[in-house]
Formats: C-alpha cells, structure tokens, sequence
C-alpha cells in the first residue's frame, strides 16, 4: 500500500546543492495508481476536519492542495514566491539555511475564522510551512493543520509546527 509510495520516492543526492538528499515525488505523480493512493490517504485523514479552504505551497504543494481541495469540497488558495501574486499581498520572511525567502499571499485570502489546512509536498524544517501559518492566522483565519507527503523527521519540522497539527503520509 503505502510502502509502494514510499518505494517510489526517488531521493536524488546533492540537489539543489551539495549535501542535499532531494525526496523527488515526480514517480508518484507519473504513476496513476499511486497518485489515487496518495490523494485518498490525505482525503480520508481530512476529511471529518470541516476544512474550509486548503492552501497550497508553491509549487509542489500546488500539485497535492488542488486534488484534496477538491475532493474535501474545500476551497483552494495558493502561497507564492514574491512577485508572483497579481493582487496586493501580505508577506512572511523566513530563514532558509543561508540566508531568507518570502512567501507572499493574496491580501483578502481568507475569511475571519475560516478553517484552513496548509499543505507542501516535503516537510524539511518546517520554516516554510511556518511561515505560511503565520499568514494564515494573519487573516484571522483558523490553522486545523499541515498536511504532508514525507516527513523528514530528523530535521524536526514536526515539533516545530506542533506534532499534534502535522499530519504526514510517510516518514524517513
Ligand atoms: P523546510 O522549510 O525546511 O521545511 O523546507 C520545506 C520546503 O523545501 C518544501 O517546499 C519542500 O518541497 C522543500 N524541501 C526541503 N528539503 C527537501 C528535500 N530534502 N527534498 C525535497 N524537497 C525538500
């Protein structure tokens, strides 16, 4: 079940830079039956979750947040490099392991009180799903979770965010 999931992840070494195990989520994606596997799997653990809106990081997060949207009746928001959002935006820094990056969301996103369930496709750190958190509760809407594919557990993204607000399909 799963373990072909997780058969599949292909880690690719040093990328994007050196010293980098990259978790390439490309083969599920390509292979039909996986992708339906993974997609239920998130369904089933949202679905009792009353998830208003789920929100993407870009990109790979897009890929899992638009299916799961859909299929919780959920609406879709996308998270974005700077310079990415056509309207007026509210931003999050964040630190990255040298130096920082922004992510950037559509000022009127979010509904006061909305329940919102963020999702990317890897935890690493965690500063970025972090960071789209915090817009989120900027909006004053309302944080039910972090949704993801792998965890990479031994970077603790889990505990950062709160173990009890992080789900993930797989962890290495
Ligand atoms: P972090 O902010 O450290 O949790 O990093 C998470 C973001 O970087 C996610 O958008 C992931 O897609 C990406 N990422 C970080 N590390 C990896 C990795 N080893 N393999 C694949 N994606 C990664």
């Amino acid at each position: 079940m799963l373990e072909d999931v997780r058969a599949a992840i292909r880690d690719v070494p040093d990328f994007p830079r050196p010293g980098i195990v990259f978790k390439d989520i490309t083969p599920i994606l390509s292979d039909p039956r996986l992708f339906r596997q993974v997609i239920d799997a998130l369904v089933d653990r949202w679905r009792g979750a009353r998830v208003e809106k789920v929100i993407g990081i870009e990109s790979r997060g897009f890929v899992f947040a638009a299916p799961l949207a859909y299929a919780l009746g959920a609406g879709l928001t996308i998270v974005r490099k700077p310079g990415k959002l056509p309207w007026r935006t509210i931003k999050e820094a964040y630190a990255l392991e040298y130096g920082e990056a922004v992510l950037e969301l559509h000022e009127d996103a979010f509904q006061p009180g909305e329940r919102v369930l963020v999702v990317d496709d890897v935890l690493a750190t965690g500063g970025t799903a972090e960071a789209a958190g915090r817009l989120v509760s900027r909006q004053g809407a309302q944080l039910v979770g972090y949704s993801f594919v792998v965890d990479l557990a031994f970077l603790g993204g889990s505990a950062r965010l709160g173990a009890d607000k992080v789900h993930a399909l797989l962890r290495f």
